[in-house]
């Protein structure tokens, strides 16, 4: 199994001036081609310190793969460390001379002399042509090992990283294996609960193996397997997944890449169900995200932003006694306001939202990000829950429209529990 390392080259990226997006794309490409990748480095506009960081990854590594530093004037000097850290000369490719004449002349523009080092490779360097620039990169074999140097834009090295260096490593180092991933995306679990819940499998697990990566409102469980076909792949991936669906199954809206508006509103489809949204704190986040879903007409009649009392009392009729007696935020008007959505679109179900996004309004028996959701149902039945979301306004918002939208999955899911 081959090994490699990254080493991107510029002052800017430690300054913090330029995310280096360089290191992702090929840690990807590597990834996929089932190289593992053991350490990624930045290193500044400096020779020697970058022909050390080449020197030591090649004492780790099988292949080390740099980028930037390529171009033709004075803090480009990738070229050079790399022929320092390998002991070899530069030597001049007359081809690449010819081509780089040939560029200039063709933009009518005289060609400098600095731009003349870009024809120089460190000596036995294959050259690996830049049809996007005039930095062409190069591959050097170091023994049993290699190191190949790409230019910095991403519009030139990407390119070059397909259909130049990929298919090179894997006959290098006869790499034929397929990796597979497989994200199993959950909610209404905290990332914590989740976590220890499959921790065991966790542990357990090289190979498939699992990561557990939380966003915003969402916890993705992925699987990755490594094998010699795809087959092999797949069956890996199809045994740990049972095992992790028995674990925490009721909270996975999604093994297929589908968003959870999307596997909400496949479930709705499913019972033939309709919904109608009645907000308040999430000022009309759940219906953007449940029509940012192909095919939500079926399901979606439409909404209301209630935020004011009054709009709660007369779009939704809402009792004004009820806001007087419990206040805007409280579980009888989300309870009320769901109801009212519920009849006045003449839908299956109605959901509510009703919080404190904060930074104002707090108050001791309020505190900020107290939200309640409320679902009514066929009948008088309606599901109510508290919640305190912590963050800002926005996230606050964000995690109250979520949590509607997993109210709803989680009745609507297939072979829902009665939980
Ligand atoms: P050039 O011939 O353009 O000088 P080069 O190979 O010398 O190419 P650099 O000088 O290191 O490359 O970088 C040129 C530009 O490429 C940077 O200003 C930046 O826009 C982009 N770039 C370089 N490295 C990265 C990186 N790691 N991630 C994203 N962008 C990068
Ligand atoms: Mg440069």
């Amino acid at each position: 199994m081959a090994t490699a390392e990254i080493i991107t080259v510029g002052t800017e990226l430690l300054l913090g001036q330029l995310v280096d997006t360089n290191t992702a794309a090929i840690a990807a490409a590597l990834a996929e081609a089932g190289v593992d990748v053991y350490r990624q480095t930045s290193v500044g506009d400096n020779e020697s310190r970058i022909a050390a960081a080449v020197g030591e990854a090649l004492s780790r590594a099988d292949a080390v793969i740099c980028a930037g530093g390529l171009g033709p004037t004075v803090d480009d000097m990738t070229r050079e460390a790399v022929a320092a850290a390998a002991h070899l000369p530069l030597q001049l490719d007359e081809p690449t001379l010819a081509d780089l004449r040939a560029f200039f002349a063709g933009v009518n523009r005289p060609m400098t002399e600095n731009n003349a080092r870009q024809a120089m490779f460190p000596q036995g360097a294959d050259i690996l042509p830049n049809p996007n620039g005039t930095a062409p990169g190069f591959a050097l074999d170091v023994g049993a090992k290699c190191v190949i140097s790409l230019p910095g834009p991403p519009r030139e090295m990407t390119p070059m990283l397909h259909d130049h260096v990929m298919p090179r490593l894997k006959r290098r180092f006869g790499l034929d294996s397929v990796i597979v991933t497989r994200v199993l995306r959950t909610v209404g679990m905290p990332e914590s609960e989740l976590d220890s819940r499959i921790s065991d499998l966790f542990r357990a697990s090289i190979n498939p193996s699992i990561a557990v990566l939380a966003h915003l409102g969402q916890v993705d469980v992925k699987l990755t397997a490594k094998a010699r076909s795809l087959e092999e792949a797949l069956a890996l991936i199809n045994d740990l997944e049972p095992q992790v669906r028995t674990r925490i199954g009721d909270f996975i809206f999604s093994g297929d890449g589908q968003t959870l508006p999307q596997a909400l509103g496949a479930a709705m489809r499913t019972r033939g169900w309709t919904i109608a949204s009645a907000e308040s704190i999430t000022g009309g986040m759940i219906g953007n995200l449940l029509t940012s879903a192909a095919g939500s007409s079926q399901y979606y009649a439409g909404g209301t932003i209630a935020y004011s009392d009054e709009a709660k009392t007369s779009t939704l009729n809402v009792a004004p006694e009820l806001i007087e007696r419990h206040g805007a935020v409280s579980e009888e008007v989300a309870i009320a306001m769901a109801i009212g959505a519920r009849e006045l679109f003449h839908t299956t179900l109605g959901i509510s939202t009703t919080g404190i996004a904060g930074p104002g309004g707090a108050r001791r028996d309020k505190p900020l990000g107290l939200t309640y959701i409320a679902l009514a149902k066929p009948g008088s039945d309606v599901h109510v829950e508290r919640f305190h979301f912590s963050g800002e306004r926005e996230a606050v918002q964000r995690r109250a429209a979520l949590s509607a939208l997993m109210l709803i999955w989680r009745a609507a899911r297939p072979n829902v529990r009665n939980d």
